[in-house]
């Protein structure tokens, strides 16, 4: 396998996939966006992931935090751990992993230490983004194993199901506080 240097990555990063997206990435973003959807239903904030070997799906996976009280249950997490399990090997070299919302330091980590080719992002997180808002973990060429990482991918879907996900429950606690009021 050849590793792209890290001139690469940085361009990528910055440089929007949006118009130039493969059908393969977009159909994976948008099964990966299904799966937020479904978690945002069950009052989960909606991250999705799916992690792929080309076109064949290893894991699909949602944010099940609060579902399973397990502070590491996040999306890119489970679905890393599912696909794992999917090929009986902990190896994911040549697989894609495709995430809603940018990878916090965690599921950055497990990118690096599953050893996935590449990561695909929709949005990038501003308060705990480790693929290259605050740090960039799957670039940095010091670790024993540097992926690919592009970002933007279907970015409105995403940020739009956050944001309608985080003024909903606003909303829910403003009436909540307003209706408890003696
Ligand atoms: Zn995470």
């Amino acid at each position: 396998m050849i590793l792209p240097n890290t001139d690469c990555y940085h361009r990528l990063v910055t440089v929007p996939l949006t118009h130039d997206a493969s059908e393969t990435d977009l159909a994976m973003m948008r099964r990966a966006l299904l799966a937020a959807e479904h978690a945002a239903e069950r009052g989960e904030v909606p991250v999705g992931a799916v992690v792929a070997r080309g076109e064949e799906i290893l894991a699909v996976a949602a944010n099940e935090r609060e579902a399973t009280g397990d502070p590491t249950a996040h999306a890119e997490l489970l679905a890393i751990r599912r696909a794992s399990a999917t090929i009986g090997g902990w190896r994911l070299a040549g697989c894609t992993l495709y995430a809603t919302l940018e990878p916090c330091p965690m599921c950055a980590g497990a990118a690096h230490a599953s050893r996935l080719s590449r990561l695909v992002y929709a949005t990038p997180d501003p308060k705990a983004g480790y693929a290259g808002t605050l740090h960039n973990v799957p670039a940095d060429s010091r670790l024993n194993h540097t992926l690919l990482v592009e970002g933007g991918l279907l970015e409105e879907s995403a940020a739009g199901l956050l944001r309608d996900f985080f003024q909903n429950r606003r909303r829910k606690r403003e009436k909540a506080a307003e209706t408890s009021l003696p």
